[in-house]
């Protein structure tokens, strides 16, 4: 599998796309990790995320997926109902349409994290949880995948939690020119 596929606005996912190499994942979640988050995941990505999560555990940080595959009709449900909530310019802005979630590949994750025995759900740029996950991340093959500034690039506002697994060798690039996917994507194929 290619780990650095394409996926956003304008390149999107056919509508039964389903990823290969998948595993059903069992992460343990709420506040007193008693409750288990079951899903599916690249493998070669949970593999990477459990060992990027040990490290993590090892500086003092507790970290957990809190979304990671998901299906086209999933997405377009979720689309859907924002459009319901709160106007369909609104979800435009910040849901992508069914296709351009690079949830459905199976290489992408979303990241809470908990401290002092609580889920934070609320992440942000000044958590050292996820300043650890910005300098390090690269290390297993993850990639922040819509950062701050890029959005013009990227066509998704800045999202600190999300992070995308890529293979150590394109994310190690990626972390060290400050590229996004989709300029690394471009230079490759030049
Ligand atoms: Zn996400």
């Amino acid at each position: 599998m290619d780990y650095t596929i394409l996926v956003n606005k304008q390149h999107l996912l056919a509508e039964d796309y389903v990823p290969e190499n998948m595993v059903e994942i069992h992460e343990p979640t709420g506040s007193k990790l008693d409750k288990t988050y079951i899903n599916r995941l690249n493998e070669t990505a949970y593999k990477a995320f459990k060992t990027m999560q040990k490290a993590a555990l090892n500086s003092g940080y507790e970290i957990f997926i809190d979304s990671s595959y998901r299906t086209y009709e999933y997405q377009k449900m979720l689309f859907n109902s924002c459009v319901a909530e709160k106007g369909r310019e609104y979800a435009i802005k910040f849901v992508a349409v069914a296709g351009a979630s690079e949830h459905q590949t199976g290489l992408a994750i979303d990241v809470i994290f908990r401290r002092n025995n609580e889920m934070i759900e609320e992440q942000n740029e000044s958590d050292a949880e996820i300043k650890w996950l910005f300098t390090n991340a690269h290390k297993y093959g993850f990639i922040l995948r819509y950062p701050k500034a890029k959005e013009s690039i990227t066509g998704f506002n800045f999202e600190p939690w999300h992070f995308r697994y890529v293979g150590e060798k394109a994310a190690a690039e990626i972390y060290a020119l400050g590229l996004t996917l989709e300029e690394y994507v471009a230079g490759k194929t030049q």
